[in-house]
Parts: C-alpha cells; sequence; structure tokens
C-alpha cells in the first residue's frame, strides 16, 4: 500500500465497505478529521471492548494516529511485532479525503543462533507461538498448562477459571492431578486460589503439605510445593494458573513465578481474544437462526402448525424442555393457551382470566422475564393453579410477550429442567423471535379468520354453497373409485315463505338457525352440511346406501316436526320435506351435478304430494 494513493471519491465507499467486510485483520477508516468512519469486524471487536494495543487503549491508538506520525511498527514484549500502515486518501485534486490504518500482527523474529540461549527461553517462546496460533479455549488453555509443566519442569498443574456471575471458581485442564474438575466449582474461601484472586498476587508455596488453606484433594495426591499466578486482563481476572512439584524437596523459585507470570499475561490475552471471537461467532449464528425461524414462520399459516415451528427455533437457539403459547382474547379478557407442549408430551389447551398466570402476567405488564431457578410454585405465585401435575415449572424459566407495534397479542415461555440455563443473550434472541412470531401468529390468525368468512354461512354456521360443493365433490370422486355407497338429503322447509310472512324475519333466521343447528346435532362427524340458499339444506351422507339414508332423512324429518323452534315470536314448529338420493342407485356411478338434479326431483314430488315427508330419487340400491 502507498503512503500516498489518489483515488477517486466516488469509488471509496463501494471499495471500503468491501475491504472492511472481507479483511480479517484490523483496519480502520478515519475520515479527513480523525474521525472512525468505519472498522473492520477485528478493528470494532478491538474498539468495542477497549482492547489495547501496546499499552494503549485501541481508540487512543487510532486517534494519535490524525495527529502524530506513527511508526511503522511496534514491539510487543513477548516479541511480536504490530505492524502498523498508513495510506492516505486523497481525491484526484490530491484533497486529503482520509486515512487507512491496517494492523498486522506477526510472530516474534527467530531467536539467534547462540550456544547459551537458555532452553527455557526456547519453551517460552512455544507457549507464546501456541497461545497465538489457536483460537479455540480449550485446546489454548490445556496446550498452556502442558507447556507451563514443562517450561518449569514439574509434575503436575491445573487451570482454573474465574466465574464472575456465580463469583466461583471452575478447575480444569488439570494434568498430572486427578479428581479436580469432577469436583464441582470452588465456592469463595476455598483453598489458596481465592487469596490469589482477592490479592490479584502470585502465589509461591513450597510447602503446601503444612499451608493451612490447602485443598484436600491436592494434599492427598502429595503436592509438595506450589506456584500459582493470576490470569488476567487490565479490568477483570479471569483465572489461575498452577503448577505442582508432586516430588518432595523440589522447590519454584522467584524465576520459575516470573516465567508462569509471562504465560499468564499471554494467556489473558488469547483468553479474551478467543472469548470474543467466540461470542462474534455465537452471534451471527444466532442471527441466522432467527433469520431462517422468520422465514419459515412466513409460510406457516395454520395456527398449531406454527406453534411447533416457534417451539423448534427456540429450541435451536437455547436450552427448551417445554415451551408454552398463550394469545389474548380480548373480547373475553381471557389467554388462552393454544400450545403447551413438555417432555412428557402435548397437554390440552385452556384458558385463564387475563388476572391469572404467568403468560397473563406477561400480557398485562409487557415485561420479559427471565427466571434462573424457578420454584415449582411459579404459578401459584401469579395467582394460577398449574393444569396438570407434572406442569409446574422447574429449573429455568423465559417468559416474553408476543407483541404487534407494542400490544402483547399473547406471550410465549419456554423453560429448562437445569437451573441457570438461560443468559441475558438468551432472553433478547428469545424476544426477537417472539416479535417475528406475533406477526406470524397475526397473520395466521387473520388468515383462518378470512378462510372462515369464505367457507362457511354466516347466518348458520354450516358450510356454504361453493364450500359444501368443494368438499362433497371430493368425496363423490372417492366413493365412485372404491365404489363405496353414498348419499344426498336436499331438505326445504316447508311453507317458508308463509312462516315469514308471520312472525317476522328475525323468527325466521332463529329457525333457520335451529334446524343448522338441529342437522348438526343428528348427523355423523364425517357428514357434510351445506346451506343451498334461502331455506334448503344439503346434507351429504358417505359410506350410506339408499336405505339407510332414507332412515337419516325420516329421523331429521320427524325430529324437526315434534320439536317446535325457539324465536323472539315464541315456540313455532316447523316441517321440512326431504329428497333422497343415492349414488350407484340407478345401478351407475353419478355425478355431483346428477345427484342433486336427482335430489331436487324426489323433492320436487315430496312437495307435491303435501310436503312434510321423504321422497327418494329412485328405487332403493
Ligand atoms: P315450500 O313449502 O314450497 O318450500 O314453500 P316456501 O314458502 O318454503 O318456499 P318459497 O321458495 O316460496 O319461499 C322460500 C322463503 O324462504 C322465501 C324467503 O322469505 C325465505 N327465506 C329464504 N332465505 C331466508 C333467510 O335467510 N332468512 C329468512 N328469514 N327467510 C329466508
Ligand atoms: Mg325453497
Ligand atoms: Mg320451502
Amino acid at each position: 500500500m502507498s503512503s500516498e494513493h489518489p483515488l477517486d471519491t466516488a469509488i471509496i465507499p463501494h471499495a471500503w465497505n468491501a475491504l472492511l467486510e472481507q479483511t480479517s485483520d484490523a483496519v480502520v477508516l478515519l475520515d479527513s478529521g480523525g474521525v472512525i468512519v468505519g472498522a473492520s469486524t477485528l478493528a470494532r471487536l478491538l474498539l468495542n471492548r477497549g482492547a489495547e494495543v501496546v499499552g494503549v487503549p485501541f481508540h487512543v491508538f487510532v486517534e494519535c494516529a490524525r495527529e502524530y506520525p506513527l511508526a511503522d511498527s511496534y514491539c510487543l514484549p513477548e516479541g511480536r511485532t504490530v505492524r502498523v500502515q498508513r495510506t492516505h486518501l486523497s481525491d484526484p485534486d490530491r484533497q486529503l479525503l482520509g486515512q487507512l490504518l491496517l494492523l498486522t500482527t506477526s510472530p516474534p523474529e527467530p531467536p539467534p543462533a547462540d550456544d547459551h540461549f537458555d532452553a527455557r527461553e526456547q519453551q517460552l517462546r512455544d507457549v507464546t507461538l501456541t497461545i497465538s496460533s489457536a483460537l479455540d479455549i480449550d485446546t489454548i488453555l490445556n496446550r498452556v498448562v502442558q507447556l507451563s509443566i514443562e517450561l518449569l519442569g514439574a509434575d503436575a498443574g491445573a487451570l482454573s477459571l474465574y466465574d464472575a456471575e456465580h463469583d466461583c471458581v471452575w478447575t480444569g485442564h488439570a494434568i498430572g492431578i486427578s479428581g479436580l474438575t469432577s469436583s464441582g466449582p470452588l465456592l469463595r474461601g476455598t483453598g489458596a486460589v481465592w487469596e490469589l484472586l482477592d490479592s490479584g498476587k502470585p502465589l509461591l508455596i513450597n510447602d503446601y503439605m503444612s499451608y493451612p488453606r490447602a485443598i484436600p484433594l491436592l494434599v492427598e495426591q502429595k503436592v509438595h510445593a506450589v506456584v500459582a499466578v493470576p490470569i488476567a486482563t487490565p479490568h477483570k481476572i479471569l483465572g489461575v494458573l498452577g503448577i505442582y512439584y508432586l516430588q518432595p524437596g523440589r522447590q519454584f523459585s522467584g524465576h520459575d513465578r516470573q516465567l508462569l507470570e509471562t504465560v499468564a499475561r499471554q494467556t489473558a490475552v488469547a483468553l479474551e481474544n478467543a472469548r470474543l471471537y467466540q461470542t462474534a461467532l455465537e452471534e451471527t449464528e444466532r442471527r441466522a437462526l432467527l433469520y431462517r425461524a422468520s422465514l419459515e414462520f412466513g409460510q406457516v399459516l395454520e395456527l398449531d402448525a406454527l406453534c411447533q415451528a416457534i417451539h423448534r427455533a427456540a429450541a435451536r437457539l437455547m436450552p427448551c424442555d417445554t415451551c408454552v403459547i398463550g394469545l389474548f382474547d380480548a373480547e373475553r379478557q381471557e389467554v388462552e393457551y393454544v400450545y403447551q407442549v413438555d417432555a412428557i408430551g402435548v397437554w390440552p389447551s385452556g384458558r385463564l382470566p387475563l388476572e391469572r398466570g404467568l403468560l397473563g402476567f406477561i400480557i398485562r405488564t409487557g415485561i420479559s422475564l427471565r427466571i434462573t431457578g424457578c420454584d415449582p410454585e411459579l404459578e401459584q405465585w401469579f395467582g394460577a393453579e398449574p393444569f396438570g401435575e407434572g406442569e409446574q415449572p422447574t429449573g429455568s424459566l423465559l417468559a416474553v410477550p408476543l407483541n404487534i407495534g407494542g400490544q402483547a397479542i399473547g406471550a410465549l415461555s419456554i423453560q429448562a429442567e437445569a437451573s441457570d440455563a438461560y443468559t441475558s443473550t438468551d432472553l433478547d434472541a428469545l424476544e426477537t423471535l417472539a416479535a417475528t412470531a406475533a406477526i406470524a401468529i397475526q397473520n395466521a390468525r387473520l388468515f383462518n379468520q378470512v378462510q372462515q368468512l369464505a367457507t362457511i354461512d354466516a347466518l348458520t354456521g354450516v358450510a356454504n354453497r361453493r364450500h359444501f360443493f368443494d368438499l362433497a365433490r371430493r368425496e363423490v370422486e372417492r366413493a365412485e373409485r372404491y365404489h363405496h355407497p353414498l348419499s344426498l338429503l336436499m331438505i326445504d322447509i316447508d311453507h317458508f315463505k308463509q312462516f315469514n310472512d308471520t312472525y317476522g324475519h328475525v323468527a325466521g333466521d332463529q329457525a333457520l338457525r335451529a334446524i343448522a343447528a338441529h342437522l348438526r346435532d343428528n348427523l355423523r362427524e364425517n357428514d357434510i352440511i351445506g346451506r343451498f340458499g334461502g331455506e334448503e339444506f344439503l346434507v351429504l351422507l358417505p359410506e350410506t346406501g339408499g336405505k339407510q339414508a332414507f332412515r337419516v332423512a325420516e329421523r331429521l324429518r320427524a325430529a324437526i316436526g315434534v320439536r317446535p323452534v325457539t324465536t323472539d315470536a315464541g315456540e313455532v314448529s316447523l316441517s321440512v320435506s326431504i329428497g333422497v338420493v343415492s349414488c350407484r342407485s340407478a345401478g351407475q356411478a353419478l355425478s355431483l351435478e346428477q345427484l342433486l338434479k336427482r335430489a331436487d326431483e324426489a323433492l320436487y314430488l315430496a312437495k307435491r304430494q303435501g310436503r312434510n315427508q321423504i321422497q327418494v330419487a329412485s328405487l332403493y340400491v
């Protein structure tokens, strides 16, 4: 990169974006006033996390570039160098547009050939190279312990990480010592490690067996001497690196301690970088999962399938042993629990008043909850009995509202059996998921409403004419294909014009609803009921031959005839005439249109012959 490079202003933004997106180096773009206007991923991480370059915060380092000439390279204490490349960006008139800083770190120069070169120095360089070469935390830490043991010529070692959230120490990466990793976290006060964590100073104990805060497990394994150093950044302590002698008589020196401190400093940097890198990776993965979930939700219009998709998406993002979705029914001021699935299975849906239950609380308040150790009586806190025996939440729980434009249309909760299973990042991710889920649920509800309007007769609640024809045609084709019997009833209310004239249209409507309800109550689940128009209904009876169809029709007619319908005008009696036709009743397969025509003819006959009766289109099967 030349130091003065005229650039066409127009191509700069494009060139920049491409460069900043693609590079894995730390690259910063400054405008002509020295203000940072762009940064590559690594540079952004360094800037955001307050990382340091050659002992100064990264942003200060970058800002210096505006006023002071930077050297070409800076040596880091451990022998590596940071190379700084600066390019001035100017337009064709040599007007300064800004500058570009590129920082690359390079490994240390190979050691000069020297007979007196200390083998330990060589080992230290090995540690450095190992640490700066990999980004997987576990690999790094295991290698650090291994190389530190070799470096000091010791017998064993372990690296413990400090868990700030729970104020405890997790011992791991133990070499030459058994049982440390499986013995659980060291709580505050246990062992010398806390002395070190509190003081931030290294420890050198050459008579560990008589040390008052010795850990019994280490004493049992004959740890005689310990050197331990903190792994820390300037702002926080990350862990402790301890190296042990198991043979009596061997002692650690001050020089050992210094060496180990150097390793610890490097480890801290590597650990921070690895953690930042890990976070960045997880963040990217999460974003991809959320994006995919939003695409999937958009394609599902059936509420139950949508709830399953939401459950699956949540489970891909975080532990999710139980998933509950409740929707707010504003009319009834209730929460309808439309989806409740746990490890045992699917729970039936239920309803609770808005004032009761966890999801009601979330919907009312609009807040998100993260509970890291659930009380088994959690639901009772919110004024609700649990729905079932195994339903009491234990472990961890996240609950978020399903918001649309700031209004909660419902709430979503997930649970994990383990306590402490969720971080605040999980809660953020679930909120994001809930935002897309809410829109998809709303769409599914609207779609269902529209579909209902398009298929159901508004007055009577039975299938409208078009929908009936769709369903019936399918049944007729099926019956024909498999040679199964099938019958059709055409039902017409007798003298209904007169009924309307006498009792009024409102009572007429009520009578139509009552007849429809009557049909529903007296027919099988598989029978298809439709409103043909006016005061005429159609009933399709699958798997039903002529004789049986006649019996069904007779039952309906008799029942309607004996039971008056209740209307605003009082109890009024009605009768119906029914035309019956059966598929293959004429010895041949009939189309739906033919069936309708014959049923109509039979109905006409029933009317002519005095009404309140049944006529069959042809001979019985
Ligand atoms: P028939 O015994 O020959 O069937 O005589 P009818 O009076 O029932 O037959 P007609 O076809 O002459 O009259 C049908 C009546 O049904 C006319 C209309 O007022 C009434 N009707 C049709 N649709 C509705 C409706 O949605 N609500 C009400 N209240 N009445 C309806
Ligand atoms: Mg009619
Ligand atoms: Mg009629």
